[in-house]
């Protein structure tokens, strides 16, 4: 016992003070994408045809978050001319289309419905099913039920039935082995209940968008409140998206 209260001394106090201090990551991570509208023609093409999420609009000089994997390559190619990540991991959006974006997103509070605040602000109960994921968005949003994110002391739970959910966390491209157990998740979830696409799987079908076996997108199913994009994304992108959905005062 004694040894426990030392060690616990000796941890101290180690969850994130994120949101209420800003957190900085690795030089490494890839955050929101700035595009240069004054690119060369020729490098934006090259980049577009790189791509392998045919993600890059080259008339429109823009990025469609929901289908990048963050793989870094048009950085690479352009040399950050073109496409250059920033540290930013605050990028979920309301709604699918502002996805498709120059690196300038619109506030995600501002679109937050009110009434979602009023119902669930202080308490918000996640039913996460992972329809076909590789298990790397499903491994990113486990890891914030520990000391470190503690998502439990915002009100936000995973629970395990539907029945005591308010809302539906989907990971992975939604495979058609999967479609019929997501449906009746979301059918025996009660009203009001809220939707949560997360990682380029679950938005648009991610690296394996196009193909019979899965979906195009989790909003060609059930509708969807919020989209949180990556590949996987960041479990502090996790974290931000839930809060300023859903919380009043963060
Ligand atoms: S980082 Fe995104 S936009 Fe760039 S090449 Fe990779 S998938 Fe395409
Ligand atoms: S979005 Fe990426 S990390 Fe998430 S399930 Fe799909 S392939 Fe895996």
């Amino acid at each position: 016992m004694l040894d426990t209260l030392k060690n616990r001394i000796k941890q101290g106090y180690r969850t994130t003070e994120y949101p209420k201090k800003t957190i900085a990551l690795p030089a490494r991570y890839r955050g929101l994408p700035k595009i240069s509208q004054h690119s060369d023609s020729k490098i934006i093409n090259i980049c577009a045809d790189a791509c392998p999420q045919d993600a890059i609009n080259i008339e429109k000089k823009k990025v469609d978050m929901g289908r990048c994997v963050f793989c870094g390559t048009c950085e690479k190619l352009s040399d950050g001319q073109f496409i250059k990540f920033t540290q930013n991991f605050e990028y979920s959006v309301a709604n699918k289309e502002h996805l498709l974006t120059s690196g300038t997103l619109p506030d995600l509070a501002k679109h937050s419905k009110q009434h979602f605040k009023k119902l669930f602000g202080r308490s918000l109960q996640l039913r996460q099913v992972s329809a076909a994921g590789c298990n790397a968005c499903e491994a990113d949003l486990n890891v914030l039920a520990t000391p470190f994110f503690d998502l439990a002391r915002f009100g936000i739970n995973f629970v395990a039935s539907p029945r005591h959910a308010d809302g539906l966390v989907v990971t992975g491209p939604i495979s058609k082995n999967m479609k019929t157990a997501l449906i009746q998740t979301y059918e025996a979830m009660p009203e009001p209940k809220v939707v949560i696409a997360v990682g380029s799987c679950a938005i648009t079908g991610g690296p394996f968008r196009g193909y019979p076996e899965v979906s195009d997108g989790l909003d060609s199913i059930i509708p969807v409140d919020l989209y949180i994009p990556g590949c996987p994304p960041h479990p502090l992108t996790n974290l931000h998206a839930l809060l300023t959905f859903f919380k009043k005062n963060v």
